[in-house]
């Protein structure tokens, strides 16, 4: 039957005393995540602080789990150029991420053909009501940094849409491919 060794036992407390820590103090510690970490996503921005989204929708159709909604609008041309909240001839009006659905797959940034949805390496995403966990465009538009402008505004970075998608700002080609 069971045999209790109390010198085999304290040997095991001692030798676990002196090991590493390998306890995480999440949340009062957090780990960086690994560079590529898929994350919450991000709407970015032009440095003119007007948006990529141009409210194709493509997203939405890539998602295999439904999780996102799109309504696009038309931009508003007004004479002075103003009314503009991306230089495409769309925008993305209302723009929803459920986080009750999505899987973090990222196939949703593979399909933008503005590179306007990437995702961040936020992984805090837990709630304590379902309602907070649909993202809406005002949660996941990057910040205005100095420089940019909140929109409408006209376009502050050339006259048309090139200067934006085939311009100075637009990515670089990928390698071999220019
Ligand atoms: Fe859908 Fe995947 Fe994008 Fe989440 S990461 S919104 S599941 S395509
Ligand atoms: Fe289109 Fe990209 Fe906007 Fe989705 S995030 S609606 S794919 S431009």
């Amino acid at each position: 039957q069971g045999f209790f060794d109390p010198v085999a036992g304290f040997g095991v407390t001692l030798r676990t005393m002196f090991k590493k820590v390998v306890t995480e103090q999440y949340p009062f510690e957090k780990q960086p995540t690994a560079p590529r970490f898929h994350g919450r996503h991000q709407l970015n921005r032009w440095p003119d602080g007007l948006e990529k989204c141009v409210g194709c929708e493509l997203c939405a159709w890539a998602c295999p789990a439904d999780a996102i909604y799109v309504e696009g609008a038309s931009n508003v041309d007004l004479p002075d150029g103003s009314g503009r909240f991306s230089p495409g001839e769309r925008y993305g009006r209302v723009y929803q991420i459920n986080y009750l659905r999505c899987i973090l797959c990222g196939l949703c940034i593979e399909a933008c053909p503005t590179r306007a949805l990437t995702m961040t390496n936020e992984y805090e995403l837990a709630d304590d009501n379902r309602a907070d966990l649909i993202y809406e465009k005002s949660d996941l538009l990057a910040p205005l940094l100095p420089g940019m402008e909140q929109p409408p505004h006209p376009m502050r970075l050339g006259s048309d849409e090139g200067d934006y998608y085939r311009g100075a700002y637009a990515a670089p080609a990928p390698e071999g491919t220019a």
